[in-house]
């Protein structure tokens, strides 16, 4: 059984990339109890307090902007990243199933949530002699059933995101409640 838990940059799984980066920094000056979080035109991203009171800031930005950010003074760059990916003959998970959006503020449990999906499909298959292929079209499906909605989700306000003052409307309207919601 082949698991390909490589991340957003998987070599294993052929991805749809998109012309976005991930971008991280440590600043001095912890910013308290709250995670401060901006969309703005270069993309978005937050910050939090961590240790040595410090913030730890990731950022999601477009190609464009990338030159901006760079040389900042240890900035970490990843990407391009990419929500979706092709047909792959391994059991992809996490990243290297496509991306979550990071605002949703859930790859990471959609990394636990579809790597513990995976080992129950092998380990029932093993159980009652399911060829491999069966296995990993069992997996496949089950991911796809329970990430289905939030993909959706996030497709639609990833585009939403590129047209700024209707972006604005909808936070002025507080988005919060339906993001509760769906995301629960
Ligand atoms: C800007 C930004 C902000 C984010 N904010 C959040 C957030 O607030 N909350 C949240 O939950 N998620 C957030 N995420 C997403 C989260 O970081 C990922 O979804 C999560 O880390 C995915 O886990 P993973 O195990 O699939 O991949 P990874 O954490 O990337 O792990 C993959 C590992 O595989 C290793 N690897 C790759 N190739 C090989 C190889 N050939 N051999 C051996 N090892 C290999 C890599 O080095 C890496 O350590 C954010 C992402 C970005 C870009």
């Amino acid at each position: 059984m082949i698991v390909d838990a490589a991340g957003k940059l998987s070599r294993f799984t052929e991805r749809r990339a998109v012309d976005q980066f991930g971008i991280q920094f440590y600043e001095q000056g912890a910013c308290g109890n709250v995670l401060d979080f901006w969309f703005f035109r270069d993309g978005y991203g937050g910050a939090v307090t961590v240790e040595g009171g410090q913030s730890n800031a990731c950022f999601l930005v477009s190609k464009d902007a990338l030159p901006r950010y760079r040389n900042k003074p240890g900035c970490r760059v990843t990407g391009p990243v990419a929500y979706d990916r092709r047909e792959s003959e391994f059991l992809a998970i996490g990243d290297a199933a496509g991306m979550i959006d990071p605002f949703c503020g859930e790859g990471m449990r959609h990394a636990l949530d579809t790597g513990r999906l995976a080992a129950q499909a092998v380990a029932e298959g093993f159980a009652i002699g399911r060829s491999y292929d069966a296995m990993r079209a069992r997996y496949e499906s089950e991911r796809a059933e329970r990430w289905k909605g939030k993909r959706r989700l996030g497709a639609i306000m990833r585009s939403v995101l590129k047209h700024p003052r209707v972006a604005a409307a909808g936070f002025g309207w507080r988005p919060e409640a339906v993001l509760r919601h769906l995301w629960a």
